[in-house]
């Protein structure tokens, strides 16, 4: 059960394999969950709206699964999506994170351990749901963490995932400092050993593509041992003029 909502997650199943799907159904009945489970990718987006979760094989007969997660994104922007794949190369796996999978668990996987992430997953969205109905704007910095975009001015920033995590999380605190240990545990979550360092190499890609300078931040400065903050120059700014 959710503590939150007091009923069972939802969630959606789609694999075109029986012999993978039919353990994992059993798994995830076994957990508890509200389980769903279709063969196609256009099976999921019908089936989308409302679920907590999607638990989504990239190798679909119809639609390419990175595809399908593109769309659901657009569909049902709520639902964490955990994506199964059997294919390992490193370009895959960024492709399937940037179309908007969440997380995702390479084939063959063991169920403990997929049903593990999934757990982290819902706990995730279940703590950012109301915060993710908002737009997050510092100066010219907007953030949609619902659509998982965020612009400087009218351009659209191509971040990565942890870039656009990273993001979210100062600007949802501008004018605030952020702590590179919560970075660490909202961003990496500690999941493998994440250090420092994977932090500062971070924000330094996110200020090239902000075209911020570190000796002269205009959007994030660092707070020397203490971690980062956003600046957010409302306050100096003049009130605009009354119209007409
Ligand atoms: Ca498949």
């Amino acid at each position: 059960m959710d503590r939150l909502s007091g009923r069972a997650p939802v969630i959606l199943l789609v694999e075109d394999d029986d012999g993978i799907a039919r353990p994992l159904v059993a798994a995830l009945k076994g957990s508890g969950y509200d389980v769903t489970r279709v063969s196609s990718g256009q099976q999921a987006l019908a089936n989308a709206a409302g679920v907590d979760a999607v638990v989504l094989d990239l190798g679909l007969p119809d639609l390419d699964g990175v595809e399908v997660c593109r769309r659901l994104r657009r569909r049902a922007p709520q639902a964490r999506v955990l994506m199964l794949t059997a294919r390992t190369t490193e370009a895959d796996v960024v492709v399937g994170l940037d179309a908007g999978a969440d997380d995702y668990v390479t084939k063959p996987f063991r169920l403990a351990e997929l049903l593990a992430r999934l757990r982290a997953l819902l706990r995730r969205g279940a703590e950012s749901v109301p915060r993710e109905r908002a737009l997050l704007v510092a100066q010219d910095v907007r953030v949609d963490p619902a659509a998982r975009r965020a612009w400087r001015g009218d351009e659209e920033l191509e971040l990565t995932p942890k870039e656009f995590e990273v993001l979210r999380l100062l600007v949802e605190h501008a004018g605030r400092v952020v702590s590179r240990e919560q970075l660490l545990r909202d961003v990496w979550e500690t999941t493998w050993g994440g250090s420092s360092k994977t932090v500062d190499m971070h924000l330094s890609w996110l200020r090239k593509k902000l075209g911020d300078a570190a000796s002269a931040p205009r959007y994030i400065t660092t707070v020397r041992g203490v971690g980062f903050r956003f600046e957010n120059n409302d306050d100096e700014q003049q009130p605009s003029q009354p119209v007409g």
